[in-house]
C-alpha cells in the first residue's frame, strides 16, 4: 500500500464544530444529496469497499467522518500524514424533520464557511438531474469562500447515453461559469469505476501534491 488514497484510514467522526481537529492539515469534503453516490464514490477512490457507510435515512448520520491520507516515509513502516478526506452527512431534505435540517446548517454550513484547512469540496450529483435544490442550497454556503476549489462530481455516468453525458457536463460547464472562481467538473460512475484517476489528480492537487502520489 503506497498510493495516498490507498491510505486512506477512518480517524474520527465530529458531531459538532467545536470537536473539530486540532490540525493544520490541508482538507478535502465530500457533499452530495443523500443517494447521490457520495460513499461509492469515496470508497472507490480508495478502493476500500466499507470505508464510507452509506445514510439511507437523511438525518442519521449527522457526523463529519475524517479519513486521513498519508504517504510513505523514509523509514520502514514510516507514514507521513498529508491531509484528510472529510465525509459530509448527505443533503436533501424532503423526509427530514425542521431539527435535522438545523443541525445540518450548523454543523455542515459553520464548516464549510469557517474552516481554513478546508481547501476544496467535490460535490456528488447523479448526471441526470445534477444542481437540484439541495445542491444549490449547498453552493449558497459556499459563495462567500472564493478561494475554495469546487469539484462537480457527476455521477452514475453509466446510465446516460452520449448526448445525455454532454448535457450534464454543459450544464456543469455553465454553472460553472456563473458561479466564477475554481470550478472544475467531470463525468464518474462508481459502479463502473470510471473517471477514479480524474478525480484523484483533481484531489492531490488541491493536498499540494504532485499527481500520482
Ligand atoms: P450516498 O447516500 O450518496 O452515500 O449514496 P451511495 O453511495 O450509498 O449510493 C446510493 C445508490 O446509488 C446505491 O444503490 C449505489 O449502488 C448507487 N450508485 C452509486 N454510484 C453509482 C454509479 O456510479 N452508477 C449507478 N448506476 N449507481 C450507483
Amino acid at each position: 500500500m503506497s498510493s495516498l488514497f490507498d491510505s486512506a484510514k477512518f480517524v474520527m467522526s465530529v458531531a459538532d464544530i467545536e470537536g473539530l481537529p486540532d490540525s493544520e492539515l490541508p482538507e478535502i469534503a465530500f457533499a452530495g444529496r443523500s443517494n447521490a453516490g457520495k460513499s461509492t464514490s469515496i470508497n472507490c477512490i480508495c478502493r476500500q469497499s466499507r470505508l464510507a457507510f452509506s445514510s439511507k435515512t437523511p438525518g442519521r448520520t449527522q457526523l463529519l467522518n475524517f479519513f486521513e491520507l498519508s504517504v510513505k516515509g523514509e523509514k520502514p513502516r514510516e507514514r507521513i500524514p498529508k491531509g484528510y478526506l472529510v465525509d459530509l452527512p448527505g443533503y436533501g431534505f424532503a423526509k427530514a424533520a425542521p431539527e435535522t435540517r438545523k443541525t445540518w446548517e450548523n454543523l455542515v454550513g459553520g464548516y464549510v464557511v469557517g474552516r481554513e484547512q478546508l481547501k476544496g469540496i467535490v460535490i456528488v450529483m447523479d448526471a441526470r438531474r445534477p444542481f437540484m435544490p439541495a445542491d444549490e442550497f449547498l453552493l449558497d454556503f459556499l459563495l462567500p469562500r472564493e478561494d475554495l476549489a469546487i469539484h462537480f462530481l457527476l455521477n452514475k455516468s453509466d446510465q446516460l447515453k452520449t448526448t445525455e453525458k454532454r448535457a450534464s457536463m454543459e450544464m456543469a460547464r455553465k454553472r460553472a461559469a456563473e458561479l466564477g472562481g475554481n470550478i472544475t467538473y467531470q463525468l464518474f460512475s462508481g459502479l463502473k469505476k470510471e473517471g477514479i484517476q480524474e478525480l484523484q489528480d483533481v484531489l492531490t492537487g488541491w493536498l499540494g501534491l504532485p499527481k500520482g502520489s
